[in-house]
């Protein structure tokens, strides 16, 4: 239940960069640990942070193509360069090692690179929601267990977004945009009733399957749903679409306690996005009759 879809593309290019593991070790490495082996310029280390850069370990996915050679990542080792704009958002972008050095650059917003390849995966995952009860001396707010529908997505295999705050300190500046776009921890959706849409979602028929397709913040994810799950997601009248920048959402998907746990950990921004007509209050989640 898994997809990956390259959406738009532009070039860049240049030189070099290697690393001191043989290429059959990195290979190996990046099997066993899950993650890609980075090249990153030690002027990117100091400026970003140790916390940071190893984050970055696990932003970028094999699925991801490289913009100099337009090539899958594959387990090659790669290269991080740093391009900071105008406006202090440094966008650091993964290539093969042997297609372009680390460097940090100082650009135009302009001249960013536009290619996000991006995965998604769809489960169903119980979480506590705000409710309203409308029974007798029930009524008022309250939480309470629903499952729900939720598509998964690692919105860029290729590039990740971070904001300096300090010299060898930055945050997530790709969370802090979703952020802002109307996601947010499960815990505000435990206290949020109704639940205010971060997003727009729909069902399509295709080829004997039906694929879940979700609209917010300015991208457009899909990926194959499950026919129980489309069913749920009609009877709630929208889905959950979970942000993920360093988790593979199809092995999330596959793996409860795993989603759960990364959920709990505040690892998953969450928005609820209603399917058209789902903000009718009857089957809108949360309420309790
Ligand atoms: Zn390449």
């Amino acid at each position: 239940m898994t997809v990956a879809m390259r959406l738009a593309a532009t070039a860049s290019l240049p030189l070099m960069a290697s690393t001191g593991l043989s290429r059959l070790d990195k290979a190996a490495e990046v099997l066993v640990a899950g993650v890609l082996v980075l090249d990153i310029a030690d002027d990117i280390r100091l400026r970003l942070g140790e916390p940071t850069v190893t984050a970055l370990a696990h932003r970028f996915g094999p699925e991801g193509r490289c913009l100099s050679c337009s090539g899958r990542f594959g387990v090659a080792p790669l290269s991080v360069r740093a391009y900071r704009d105008h406006v202090g958002i440094i966008t650091l972008v993964a290539y093969h090692a042997g297609c372009a050095g680390s460097v940090w650059v100082d650009v135009g917003p302009e001249t960013l690179p536009r290619q996000e390849t991006w995965t998604a995966a769809v489960t169903s995952i119980s979480l506590p929601l705000a409710v309203r009860r409308w029974l007798g001396r029930l009524r008022g707010p309250g939480v309470r267990d629903q499952l729900l529908p939720i598509l998964l997505v690692h919105p860029s295999l290729e590039m990740t977004r971070v904001r300096q705050v300090g010299f060898g300190e930055a945050v997530n500046a790709d969370m802090e945009g979703y952020s802002q776009a109307g996601f947010a921890d499960a815990g505000a959706l435990a206290r949020t009733y109704p639940l205010r849409p971060a997003g727009r979602a729909w069902l399509q028929a295709s080829r004997g399957a039906v694929l879940l397709h979700v609209r917010a913040a300015g991208r457009a994810w899909f990926a194959p749903i499950p026919r129980p799950a489309a069913v749920l997601a009609t009877a709630r009248g929208g889905i959950l679409a979970g942000v993920i920048c360093d988790r593979d959402p199809g092995r999330l998907a596959t793996d409860t306690g795993h989603l759960e746990h990364a959920i709990a950990k505040g690892e998953v921004l969450l928005g609820w996005a209603p399917l058209p007509g789902g903000q009718d209050e009857r089957r809108e989640p949360g309420r309790l009759c």
